[in-house]
């Protein structure tokens, strides 16, 4: 039974992404009104007969509610849900931000996070938006700033520049090399709850130095001091002795596991002047740091090969145009990915049945193809391959019949509605679309959005089989705020034979680089460049897609 106080926050959630999406606003206002109503109620309002519903509410939301007693969820909201960018959810958190604002922010903005938000507001830049005052700006840099002070745990990409130039400044201020990140922050977990460091500065003389210019805030106590970066990201810092440091170092950034495993691969107690050195006693290579997770490395460091690198990308995967819901035109989308020397893109916007997403009905591919081909012609040899993030439907049906999939280079299949699903279901859903003989990717798999929501759960060594049985690549989507399929089922798919795509899901120019987050995540999975399918050259790609669109 849900309760009415999560009817209330079901309620408030869909009033907002309602306005954010310049959807309906009459239905947003019903919807606001009832979550208000709903908190004064005596008994359960979803148990309550048609006839006290019809007198307390209107019939939108008694319609609503009915659904809510027959399913537990709301249908309309999941879409919502799923069309609307992570960091928007964010920012619904910042005091004074409503769903018009957001939407504005956004669409008009740009702005999809909340460190874009807070450079915007502190640049000046909020004032000249419709809606938006000097006022307004300086509200909400404060309530940005009060936010950024209690928040618990923090998206990688959101943390990692701060910290690696933290690093930075620190060593300058001490002119010692011997400054580390360590934990999870040096493993690129996918998300982070602090800054972690280790120095061999003692506690003492750290704290005593003039360090404000960085760091707030700062108390010490038994070897460990903490303190806060001006953007309001905690910072721990470990305390050690120079001979100490390495051997510090390295179990400070591995999980426990993997120290672990390691440390009994170690005779003796002996002092290290480096990693490298620790590894080498243990008869091991050096291991990268975010490989350190008692997951990928052991199978990795027997292969012999290098991990994937951004510089590896020849090619910018999975894009959102204005053609649906992105944010730049094809025409700059493309322009932006040829200056940025990748070889080729893909452009895949939405299909019909996201229609909250714009999604394109089939005539409207057509021209989008013509469209496509002119700028072929244009920009050759960079090549721009015709795509489509197309919709799986409940039955695992695509959103299109072969006629017009067949008109695609390549195809991506993602789930973005009906998201509710026991694991049996979504794995047959999945595994039904994986043998589309025109699916080429498989998009963020569970659809998951860290920090924000699970994805529905999956049996994924089925859907990797089903992959690996149809010649279906797997994307790594790579939107800090998703980062799925999750980098720790890459080992089994790569002894499956399936490739991976670090795709940046973009729906902006600036999206672009999500990328590098994507490589992160690969990493950690022991990705390796021969596996990773957009790092293959255009050729290779062509003759790729070929073999899999003609098989024999
Ligand atoms: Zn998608
Ligand atoms: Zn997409």
């Amino acid at each position: 039974m849900v309760s009415n106080n999560e009817v209330g926050r079901l309620f408030s959630l869909y009033a907002e992404l309602l306005l954010i999406h310049k959807e309906d606003e009459l239905l947003s206002d019903l919807l606001s009104g009832a979550a208000y109503r709903l908190r004064r109620l005596e008994g359960n309002v979803v148990e309550m007969d048609q006839q006290s519903l019809s007198k307390l509410f209107r019939p939108p939301i008694v319609a609503l509610l009915r659904q809510l007693k027959k399913s537990a969820t709301l249908s309309e909201l999941e879409e919502l849900v799923e069309l609307t960018p992570g960091g928007l959810f964010d920012l619904m958190r910042i005091k004074g931000l409503g769903g018009k604002k957001i939407g504005i922010l956004w669409r008009a903005g740009k702005i999809d996070s909340r460190e874009d938000l807070l450079a915007a507001a502190k640049a000046g830049r909020l004032a000249k938006l419709p809606g938006f005052g000097t006022k307004t700006e300086k509200n909400i840099i404060a309530a940005i700033e009060e936010l950024n002070s209690n928040t618990k745990h923090f998206h990688f990409a959101d943390v990692a520049d701060a910290a690696e130039s933290l690093v930075k400044h620190l060593q300058k201020a001490f002119g010692e090399e011997r400054i580390s990140l360590c934990g999870d922050i040096r493993r690129q977990t996918t998300t982070v709850s602090s800054i972690e460091i280790l120095t061999a500065i003692d506690a003492t003389a750290f704290v005593r130095k003039n360090l404000k210019n960085f760091l707030t805030a700062l108390t010490s106590e038994a070897g460990i001091t903490r303190a806060y970066t001006h953007d309001e990201f905690p910072v721990c810092i470990y305390h050690t002795t120079p001979a100490l440091y390495y051997g510090q170092l390295f179990v400070r950034t591995g999980s426990e596991a993997h120290v672990k495993k390691v440390k009994a691969r170690l005779k003796g107690n002996r002092r290290h002047s480096s990693e490298e050195a620790i590894y080498k006693a243990a008869g091991l290579p050096f291991i990268s740091p975010e490989l350190r997770e008692d997951v990928a490395e052991w199978n990795f460091v027997t292969m012999g090969e290098r991990l994937v690198e951004s510089a590896d990308i020849k090619g910018v995967v999975h894009n959102h145009t204005t053609w649906s819901d992105g944010v730049d035109s094809l025409s700059d989308f493309v322009q932006a990915c040829k200056k940025k020397n990748y070889e080729y893109v893909v452009i895949s916007d939405h299909s019909k049945n996201a229609h909250y997403a714009g999604g394109l009905k089939p005539d409207q591919v057509l021209r989008q193809m013509e469209a496509i081909d002119d700028l072929n012609q244009k920009l050759a040899p960079f090549k721009i391959f015709k795509s489509i993030e197309c919709d799986i439907c409940v039955s695992g049906e695509l959103d299109y019949g072969p006629d017009l999939l067949r008109q695609f280079d390549l195809v991506i299949i993602s789930i973005h509605q009906q998201l509710k699903m026991d694991e049996q279901k979504a794995t047959r859903r999945l595994i039904k679309a994986i043998e589309n003989p025109y699916t080429t990717i498989l998009g963020h798999m569970t659809g998951r959005q860290l920090l924000i929501r699970p994805g529905y759960p999956v049996d994924f060594k089925k859907v990797i089989d089903a992959c690996a049985a149809n010649s279906v690549v797997i994307e790594i989507n790579a939107n800090p705020y998703r980062l799925d399929m999750d980098w720790s089922h890459i080992p089994y798919a790569l002894k499956k034979g399936v490739m991976i795509s670090v795709n940046p899901d973009a729906h902006s120019i600036h999206e672009i680089d999500n990328i590098r987050w994507g490589i992160c995540a690969a990493r950690k999975g022991g990705l390796t460049k021969e596996m990773t399918w957009n790092a293959l050259p255009l050729k290779k790609v062509q003759a790729w897609l070929k073999r899999k669109n003609c098989p024999g």
